[in-house]
């Protein structure tokens, strides 16, 4: 049984070259831990994902 929409990506920092993971489908935005801008938007749902995406995690 795997929960299949949701799950955890590296995303990177267009401003600071940061990289973190967070979960794709975030109850809160997700921000950049260094210089704090929003690279996951909560909606709710499935996260709107402003960042680049540099690897999906398992
Ligand atoms: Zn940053």
């Amino acid at each position: 049984m795997k929960a299949p929409s949701s799950k955890f990506i590296k995303v990177k920092c267009e401003d600071c070259g940061n990289e973190q993971a967070a979960f794709s489908k975030p109850s809160t935005n997700v921000r950049c831990v260094v210089c704090g801008k929003t690279l996951i938007e909560c909606t709710g749902g499935l996260g709107n994902v402003k960042a680049p995406i540099v690897a999906e995690l398992e």
